[in-house]
């Protein structure tokens, strides 16, 4: 099945990407878009973290690190400091992972370990969410506006006035409602 239909790829920051693996979370019906080890499988391929196969512990563990960038995110996003045992979370999976970083053909990209692939694709992960959420930009993280969505991004406009995670999902949706409504 291809990536793009079973999720929202379009987050330029690969830690929210992630996290948009759950969406409509704060709506009636939030949808776990990592359902399955292979739903977890596609979507690592999608971001260039091939593993060869998930198990469902190794499932668990990426839904409780993914949980606790959401929560720390939504911390920064209220000019916040994230929760102790959420930043412990994030610590522990970059500490886990040994990915090796690699410029190949003029990319960047992630060698994991034949031996633990996909603790070294969450290492991969955290790291990203660390860097995010601790760097000097952490002051643009901001949860969408869009109806249900509460989706982090990174608001990267020049006046920092974004408000939904992407224009093509949430900033349409919002604008089809206002013209409904008139
Ligand atoms: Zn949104």
């Amino acid at each position: 099945m291809e990536a793009r239909r079973l999720f929202r790829l379009d987050n330029e920051v690969l830690a929210f990407r992630f996290t948009a693996t759950m969406s409509d979370r704060v709506g009636a019906e939030p949808q776990e878009r990592l359902s399955d080890p292979g739903r977890l499988e596609i979507w690592l391929h999608a971001a260039g973290l091939s593993v060869p196969d998930v198990s469902p512990t190794e499932l668990q563990d990426a839904l409780t690190l993914r949980e606790a960038i959401y929560r720390a995110g939504l911390a920064v996003a209220a000019t916040q400091r994230p929760n102790p045992g959420d930043a412990a979370i994030l610590n522990g999976a970059a500490a886990a992972g040994q990915p090796r970083p690699g410029l190949e053909n003029g990319l960047a990209v992630w060698h994991l370990s034949k031996e633990a692939p996909v603790p070294d694709a969450l290492g991969v992960l955290a790291a990203d969410a660390i860097q995010i959420l601790g760097g000097p930009d952490r002051s643009r993280i901001k949860a969408c506006e869009g109806p249900g969505c509460a989706g982090l991004f990174l608001d990267t406009s020049r006046g920092t006035n974004r408000r939904w995670c992407s224009m093509n999902t949430c900033g349409n949706r919002v604008k089809k409602a206002r013209l409904a409504d008139r």
